[in-house]
């Protein structure tokens, strides 16, 4: 390389870090040139199979919104879900995602621009967010012609076992739940927190001996009782302990982690990167779910802080079609614990995408998120 080309090769490349030629940051949105990005969405309302029962509710139905991204002929699928506790809509993110301008924007590449852009809209709506994150991906890995995990160094071999989820119902129901799932999955998932934790334990322990992961949902509210209770669940096969207790009572939960023998995981304590700074030290590890963190560009930024941190990963989801919990589910072989069971709990998904084989999650071998549009 002589001393022109060295010149220019330190333009082009200053020019993609965002440098101006005389090494100052430039600022503000980048002038649209190219092709644009046609944003659009509509309303889908999740069936449940069975009547979903955790701590603190029931319900049959999940509103969700679906997003696409077209671009250079290619499209790329989002979506948002969201359960009630969460607080959002189907009003409030079709409200948020009208006002998603999208045009200021060269391509589907400009991911961190965009996530910013669309954190200046609003502080929340972290679900309609996510549905813009996940299409954009899906566009980058299509526009690659590769899948996600393949971008970012992930060896699909190690996307493991996802857990399946029982929720709490009378003794009957849990037993029939269980023997419907136990040979499909090699470990399970049990919503616990209410009076009937001891009934739900033993019920599935007559059905199958398969690992347990218990999900209180903030149900606990006697930290000596929880954690005599979390003694218990060791000896009864249990690995790993989701949200014992108020999220409010952090002292609390770490008085219980100091002292527990099982990893106790943040779900509903933590949503973004930003709160990971707040609760470490008072939980083991960290539940990861693309409707709380904005996406998958937030979601690997947390992964890599967590594990700085020398903290526990778990990659969960809402209730979901194969959109979001294909996209969740990339991020698998990076995880220590994956519950991406939430495709499995409709009746009317509308995509073919990661499977559950013998227990393991299997991600689709085609570019981006590797849907197909049923
Ligand atoms: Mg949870």
């Amino acid at each position: 390389m002589d001393r022109r080309e060295f010149i220019g090769a330190s333009l082009t490349a200053a020019a993609a870090a965002g440098l101006s030629a005389c090494g100052v940051k430039t600022t503000g949105k980048p002038k649209a040139t190219g092709a644009k990005m046609k944003l659009s969405f509509y309303p889908y309302e999740l069936q449940l199979a069975h009547t979903f029962t955790v701590s603190s509710y029931s319900r049959k139905t999940t509103p969700d919104v679906q997003v696409e991204i077209e671009y250079e002929g290619l499209t790329g699928y989002g979506e948002a879900s969201m359960p009630p506790y969460l607080g959002h809509t189907v009003e409030s993110v079709c409200d948020f995602l009208s006002k998603v301008d999208l045009s200021g924007f060269d391509s589907p590449f400009l991911q961190e621009d965009i996530m910013e852009y669309l954190d200046t809209l609003s502080e929340g709506d972290a679900p309609a967010k996510a549905a813009v994150d996940i299409a954009l991906h899906d566009l980058c890995g299509k526009l690659s012609g590769q899948p996600l995990y393949r971008l970012w160094g992930y060896n699909p071999a190690k996307a493991g076992p996802t857990t399946f989820t029982i929720g709490i119902d009378t003794p009957e129901v849990v037993r029939e739940k269980t023997l419907e799932c136990a040979g499909k999955f090699k470990i399970l998932k049990v919503k616990v927190g209410l009076d009937s934790d001891e009934m739900m334990i033993r019920t599935i322990r007559s059905v199958t001996d398969v690992p347990l992961a218990v999900d209180a949902n903030q149900g606990w509210k006697d930290k000596q009782k929880a954690l005599d209770e979390i003694f218990w669940l060791k000896e009864q096969g249990i690995v790993l302990v989701e949200q014992p207790m108020p999220k409010e009572r952090l002292d609390d939960v770490a008085w219980i982690t100091e002292r527990s023998p099982l990893p106790i995981i943040a779900d509903e304590a933590i949503q973004r990167l930003k709160d990971i700074p707040r609760i470490k030290g008072a939980y083991s590890g960290i539940n990861i779910k693309l409707m709380k963190s904005t996406g998958l560009l937030e979601a690997r930024k947390m992964i890599a802080y967590a594990r700085a941190e020398g903290m526990k990963v778990m990659v969960g989801c809402m209730t979901e079609t194969s959109c979001a919990c294909t996209a969740a589910a990339q991020l698998a072989p990076a995880a220590d614990f994956c519950d991406i069971d939430g495709n499995l709990l409709i009746t009317n998904d509308l995509f073919e995408g990661m499977k559950v084989v013998n227990g393991d999650m299997i991600l689709p071998d085609r570019p981006g998120l590797g849907l197909k549009k049923l």
